[in-house]
Formats: C-alpha cells, structure tokens, sequence
C-alpha cells in the first residue's frame, strides 16, 4: 500500500492539538426531530426505537416559565447555574417557535444514555419519571395546538414503549408545591387525546 503523506500529516496535527490541550469536546447537541407528528407519520415518532429503555413508571410534564428557549439553552443553564454535569433536566423539550421549532421535540441526553432526570425535586419521580418540558409560561399563555399535538403523541408513544398507565401521566404540581406547568396549562387535553401508535 502506497504510504500516504496527507494522512500522516493532518493526523499528526490531530495528536499536536490533543497533546495541546486544544481539543474541546463538541458542544451539547440534543438530537432532534421534525415538527409536530401527525397520525399519518407514526415513522416521526418512531425514530425513538433506536433507544434502549429502562424501567420508567412515570410521564411528568413540565413548563419551563419563560417565553422561549430550547434544549441546548437550558442545558447550559442547568450545567453552569445548577452544576449539573449532565446538564439538561429533562428527557424531552417541546419548542413554542421561539428559541426551537413549534412542536419540534428535543431529546436530551438523559433519555438517550437512559439516566435519572433532574426535573422533579423528588427523589421516586427524577428516577422513575421521564420528564418532559414545554416551552412556554402558561400562567400567561397556553400551550401551541402543535405543542399539544407533539406531547400527545409523545406521551401516547411513552405509555405504550415504557408500559405506563394514564394514571402515572402527571403533572409536576401533582406532587410538588409548585404551579408548574402553570396554571393554564390543559392537561386533561392530554389524556384526552393521546395518541397510540
Ligand atoms: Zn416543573
């Protein structure tokens, strides 16, 4: 095989910076999916076979009481404020249109590498609870019809993958002391219109 000088070069520029100390590891990237999923798309949400599950026995759903953001905005905040070395809280983030896309879902590294949230404040429901955060303050506003529409089909993909009965579908106020998600916020909408695959 011809020996080839290219490779060797940029290859020894790779070790000179890992040596360096210039490496950085790459930036927080929640993996992302498209738009709201519709019934007639069930392929959206099953992007998420590709992922092992544990024993989860709970849904909690979540505000984030601002009016925009994203998942990678409020992984930094939970690293850098709260000193969380996994960052993001929550298993999924379900955009308003502002900071992410309108029903676009965000899946945290959490539910990736299948590991405790840190969204609930209670030791039972950060450990069996997958957590998932809208964004939005509904104590001022409501939640988007595709933001409904994405947590519906979420949920409903949930239940039927983790095995988890509408009665563990929850709200963080259920059993904390705490608005969240916030006053308006039409929950029995969501058990209303699950949708299972
Ligand atoms: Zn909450």
């Amino acid at each position: 095989m011809r020996f080839r000088w290219k490779y060797c070069v940029s290859l020894s520029f790779l070790a000179f910076f890992y040596l360096c100390g210039c490496y950085a590891p790459p930036a927080f990237k929640p993996v992302t999916y498209v738009k709201p999923p519709k019934k007639e798309e069930p392929y959206i949400i099953r992007q998420l076979d590709r992922y092992f599950v544990r024993d989860w026995k709970y849904v909690v759903i979540h505000h984030s009481a601002s009016p925009s953001g994203c998942a990678a905005e409020f992984d930094k905040y939970h690293r850098e404020k709260r000193g969380w070395e996994n960052g993001l809280g929550y298993h999924f983030v379900i955009g308003n249109g502002h900071g992410s896309g309108d029903g676009e879902i965000e899946i945290g590294n959490r539910w990736i590498n299948q590991i405790d949230g840190a969204h609930a404040g209670v030791q039972e429901y950060n450990h069996y609870g997958i957590g998932i955060c809208l964004v939005g303050n509904f104590n001022e506003s409501y939640p988007t019809a595709a933001q409904m529409a994405s947590l519906s089909a979420l949920v409903g993909y949930l239940q039927d993958r983790c095995h988890i009965p509408s009665e563990n579908v929850i709200m963080h106020r259920h059993f904390r002391e705490t608005e969240c998600p916030g006053r308006n916020f039409p929950y029995y909408k969501v058990l209303a219109k699950t949708v299972r695959w």
